[in-house]
């Protein structure tokens, strides 16, 4: 049997995955949960955002996640917003990059079972 040394593997991983950690690696915030932008009425009878859509008061951000096994609401303004937005959709690249990740080390892994087998 051809003498494999267990860090073949892990050099083999590395070449095959370089692209998928340095997309990774690029990205800096990343959050979960989702952000909600509504428009509301208020409770004024004669303010005009009761009968005009156009008129209802906002937009208010609010980012929904979960923490600590429940949930968590907080209000942001539009730059915060903005933030979170773009972080939640670099958080949902980053978790496509590693399920990447994760086949790639399988693919990897499974072709040293074979050889091995085949042996
Ligand atoms: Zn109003």
């Amino acid at each position: 049997m051809a003498s494999r040394k267990p860090n073949d593997f892990h050099a083999r991983v590395r070449r095959r995955t370089a692209q998928i950690r340095r997309a990774i690696a690029a990205h800096d915030a990343v959050l979960s949960g989702t952000l909600q932008t509504r428009t509301k009425r208020c409770g004024q009878a004669r303010c005009a955002c009761q009968d005009d859509p156009d008129a209802r008061h906002g937009p208010y951000h609010e980012w929904i996640r979960r923490r600590d096994g429940g949930q968590v609401n907080t209000k942001l303004d539009a730059q915060e917003a903005e933030i979170v937005a773009a972080a939640i959709e670099s958080y949902r690249e980053v978790q496509g990059l590693l399920a990447r990740w994760e086949r790639e080390v399988e693919a990897e892994l499974l072709r040293e079972e074979r050889r091995k087998r085949s042996k």
